[in-house]
């Protein structure tokens, strides 16, 4: 059933109608002007004037245009959307957690202290890295932040020509947008026929001006590359650092280690693998972790236990640190949530996710395989990519026509047109808390949808979605012109 698109708050407005009265005034009125001179505004500002019962009815109706992993399957590939335990959203909400504030003394905030820096702790076991660092909010964030420690440990070495970061061409667009951002020049290698990086191409790339090489592992086909240890002795022989994307960690949790592999810096998304919930833009958190030799240059403050309690060293203590790079400690809730995420689980519970996002991606990819080639052979990881190619050939119906189909089947569609290198992509990443009927109800979805496509073709696809307000909008101009605002002056 077609969800009718709902008034705006200015358009239900009514001048007078209100939520609330306030009391009668029992202090003398002062001018506005009198206290703000210059500053004071002259009109009122142009407020929706609305009854309490049509405000609740508004922001719950915005709630049900929704989809979340709280609603249904949610198989978006390189994201990870995936169950979020309302235990790790208790923890957050104690008021222990949520009622402190960053500028209180250190003795009153031990806890919280605490907390942190055991979750480091832990993120630097699960990861096999010597230290990490939580002030990083997003993914994205957390590769500036380790590309920033390879610049100032090439520089701290009087290295100076290291210009160049090498991604190769399945990466995540924010690798080779987080090297521009810290000033690198990208250099992209490409994947040999397997899915993964060649080696051969990469081994002609090196020479003393390239700084590091990013690389997600799985990388973005979910293919696990096995020449990782050539690889990343690769970039070490030529002075090289190697950073690890770790923003999808699901299928390496408690099994492998990236510190392990080679890796000299990598980040995590708590907001993906760690348990708490994410899209909208945010809060999420970025932890970058590192080996000794990229230690000193870590963020300021680091939270160090000393004498028996938590202390916060700054530029004092770590005078070869890149500084500050977000305000006070990092979003905390979110780090309350991992740190509890983790803690229920235990490393059993942290293995368990590793096998079970694995287990799932694979039954998903050989069930679907039926419909769609593979874009590569071989088992998955915890994603894996459909070649929407031969079935556009056949019935010139698209990817973006069928995510667009799965929506009226109430499923979230699966991450369309990316990685690049795979024409037509669908990525889907089932992630390890989906049961086996829930699988087995999107192949069913996907077997239907692939039906109708051959017999009615592209036509009967041109209309779908059906059952949200807004059915194809332009994704070009509301991504670059986007009206987020009232325009008062359609009145
Ligand atoms: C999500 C993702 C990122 C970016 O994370 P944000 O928190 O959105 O900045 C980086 N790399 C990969 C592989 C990702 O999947």
């Amino acid at each position: 059933m077609k969800k009718t698109p709902m008034d705006t708050l200015f358009e239900t407005s009514r001048p007078g109608r209100s939520g609330f009265t306030l009391p009668d005034l029992d202090v003398p009125e002062v001018d506005c002007a009198g206290i703000l001179g210059t500053m004071c505004r002259e009109n009122s500002p142009r407020l929706p004037e609305m009854a309490e019962v049509d405000v609740v009815r508004h922001f719950t109706g915005l709630s049900k245009m929704n989809f979340s992993v709280d609603d249904g399957f949610y198989p978006l590939g390189s994201c990870t959307m995936k169950y979020n335990p309302k235990l790790n959203e208790m923890a957050a909400r104690m008021p222990g957690f949520s009622r402190i504030h960053p500028l209180q003394p250190e003795n009153t905030v031990q806890g919280a202290l605490e907390l942190m820096h055991s979750l480091g702790a832990m993120l630097a076991e699960i990861t096999g890295m010597d230290a990490v660092t939580l002030q990083p909010a997003a993914g994205a964030h957390g590769e500036q932040t380790g590309l920033m420690l390879i610049k100032a440990w090439h520089e701290s070495r009087g290295d100076m020509k290291r210009t160049k970061i090498i991604v190769p061409d399945s990466a995540h667009g924010t690798n080779p947008a987080s090297a521009s951002v810290t000033g690198f020049d990208v250099v992209e290698v490409p994947s040999d026929s397997e899915g993964m990086v060649d080696l051969e191409a990469l081994k002609g790339l090196m020479d003393d001006t390239v700084a590091g090489l990013m690389l997600t592992n799985p990388n973005t086909l979910g293919i696990f590359e096995r020449h990782i240890l050539e690889l990343t002795e690769t970039i070490h022989k030529a002075g090289g650092l190697v950073y690890y994307d770790g923003a999808n960690a699901n299928a390496i949790v408690g099994k492998v280690r990236p510190g392990d592999m080679g890796f000299d810096v990598l980040h995590l998304n708590l907001h993906k693998t760690f348990s708490t919930p994410h899209g909208g833009g945010g809060p999420g958190a970025g932890p970058v972790g590192v080996k000794a030799q990229l230690v000193p240059f870590l963020p300021v403050p680091v939270i160090a236990f000393k004498d028996g309690a938590y202390h916060l060293e700054g530029q004092n203590v770590h005078p070869k640190t890149i500084g500050r790079i977000r305000s006070f400690y990092g979003n905390f809730g979110v780090l309350v949530r991992a740190y509890t995420y983790i803690m229920s689980l235990g490393p059993d519970g942290v293995r368990d996710v590793a096998e079970m996002a694995v287990l799932n991606a694979n039954y998903l990819a050989k069930r679907l395989s039926a419909l769609y080639p593979m874009a590569h052979k071989g088992h998955c990881m915890h994603e894996f990519v459909l070649n929407g190619g031969p079935l556009k050939a056949e019935t010139k119906v698209t990817s973006l026509d069928v995510a667009k189909a799965l929506i009226d089947a109430g499923f979230h569609p699966p991450t369309v047109y990316f990685p690049l290198i795979v024409p037509e992509a669908l990525m889907v990443e089932p992630t390890e808390t989906e049961s086996r009927e829930t699988l087995d109800r999107f192949v069913e979805a996907m077997e239907t949808i692939v039906a109708k496509a051959r017999q009615e073709g592209p036509e009967a696809f041109h209309d779908l979605p059906l059952t949200t307000p807004v059915s194809r909008p332009d994704e070009t101009t509301a991504a670059r012109k986007p009206i987020l605002t009232w325009q008062f002056d359609q009145e």
